[in-house]
């Protein structure tokens, strides 16, 4: 082997000229970087090359077998079919945290490795974190025992699991490489090869909310990760889901983790039960305990109707030492000193209701994080009265803001007001579900 000064800038310098790494290549990359040998001006600079100039299938292949196998994985011996669900990320987006409970209660089981907020995208684990008592810190042997004996886990990423794509995640975040279709695919799918699985089921959203802005780009990832997947061993499936309003009418830790358990209670909003029976359905289909999609959406709304889907959720927060009383009682989840509506000051229909700007007004408030390691308020957030195609009249309230104090609120209305698009015609919201992406 040359030596370390001589060899990463050829490595860089190849990637820079549209050249292919080896997978011997990337593997020594990637080791050498996990052991803290590659500083981050390189390791940064050979992800703006690879940002730049793309990678093949070959190479993220590699690449993600190289950051899967920079920590340790799961070994779950289960009876039945180990199945996840992941999403690249929304606004209001709290799908996982009425599907784990739901897919357990059908017979998958779900070890959920899961993520925190992103930029002015929500993170499930920030969302469990409302939840009086609840740990989302579990070493990976309790993970492991509590999906053996429940169905299901949910918990956060540990030093541990693909402790590379953990570093090259932070240095992207900061080097304005995230938009990497190569990356993105290496740095979910390292992840999720950890958990032992037998399939997966990736949930890409598109649209404003969404980090892929487009139907083009969304499509290429989604093609992406389900090639890498499969030719890595894994099943994978991906849904493409349109992000252009918030998912269900909730967005905010404590609000959005009440509105998952109204889905578990067999209420919640149309687009987010939808959306929760799209990924379901997909989710037993893959884990072979369903074979057609009729049978696989019966199951899923069988578990909610008997109460199996929320009483596993209760025994799941148990274990991980919350209170389970939360699920039928979810105004024992923190709540914010203030609730104001934001009222319509014209008669109309709502004909945008931009996500992305949803999200940064709950930032305003306190939901989310703007500095690594910032504290984040669970009780904040919005809850929207008013989605695309509804009638408004002036003084009507388009949604109700939970804020911390006025300052917070003034700022979170303004921000809230410019989310909302209003006009003479009534337009439809367009289809939550564009495509389907199955392995072959
Ligand atoms: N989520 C991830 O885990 N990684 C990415 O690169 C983007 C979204």
């Amino acid at each position: 082997m040359t030596s370390r000064p001589v060899r990463i800038p050829l490595l860089i310098a190849k990637k820079r000229d549209g050249g292919s790494l080896e997978a011997s290549e990337l593997r020594w990359l990637i080791d050498a970087f996990a052991r803290g040998e590659v500083p981050d001006y390189q390791m940064s600079a050979f992800a703006m090359a690879a940002l730049l100039r793309g990678m093949s299938e070959a190479e993220t292949l590699a690449m993600t077998l190289a950051m899967r196998d920079s920590g340790r994985t799961l070994a779950l011996d289960t009876p039945g079919p180990k199945v996840d669900k992941h999403s690249t990320g929304g606004v209001g987006d709290k799908v996982s945290i009425c599907l784990a409970p739901i897919a357990a209660a059908c017979g998958l089981y779900v070890p959920m490795i899961c993520g925190r907020g992103l930029g002015h995208t929500g993170g499930t684990i920030d969302k469990l974190e409302a939840i009086p008592g609840f740990q989302v810190d579990l070493s990976v042997a309790e993970l492991e025992a509590l999906v053996t004996r429940l169905g299901c886990a949910l918990m956060a990423q540990t030093v541990d699991l693909a402790p590379a794509d953990r570093k090259l995640y932070a240095l992207r975040d900061v080097t304005a490489t995230v938009e990497s279709i190569p990356l993105i695919t290496a740095s979910i799918l390292s992840k999720k090869l950890c958990e032992d699985l037998d399939a997966l089921v990736l949930d890409v959203k598109v649209g404003r909310g969404a980090f892929m802005a487009t139907e083009d780009q969304a499509r290429s990832l989604a093609r992406s990760i389900v090639t890498v997947g499969t030719a890595a061993g894994l099943r994978t499936t991906a849904v493409l889901t349109r992000m252009d309003q918030p998912l269900g009418l909730s967005v905010g830790n404590a609000l959005e983790v009440a509105e998952a358990f109204d889905v578990l209670r067999g209420a919640g909003s149309s687009d987010l039960l939808e959306c929760t029976l799209v990924l379901g359905r997909e989710m037993l289909l893959s884990g072979g305990i369903e074979h057609t999609e009729a049978g696989a959406e019966r199951k899923l709304l069988e578990v909610i109707r008997s109460g199996a889907a929320a009483a596993k959720m209760e025994a799941v927060i148990a274990a991980q030492h919350g209170d389970p009383r939360v699920v039928r009682e979810p105004d024992r989840l923190p709540r914010a000193p203030l609730v104001c509506p934001l009222e319509a000051s014209s008669e109309g229909y709502v004909q945008q209701l931009d996500a992305r700007l949803v999200g940064e007004a709950a930032m305003e408030l306190g939901a989310g994080r703007t500095r690594l390691g910032q504290s984040i308020d669970p009780a904040v957030g919005i809850v929207l009265r008013k989605k695309i195609g509804d009638p408004v009249r002036p003084g009507e309230a388009l949604a109700d803001i939970h804020a911390p104090d006025e300052a917070a609120l003034t700022a979170a209305s303004t921000a809230l007001q410019r989310a909302y698009l209003m006009g003479d015609r009534r337009l439809a919201a367009e289809p939550l579900v564009i495509e389907t992406l199955r392995a072959p």
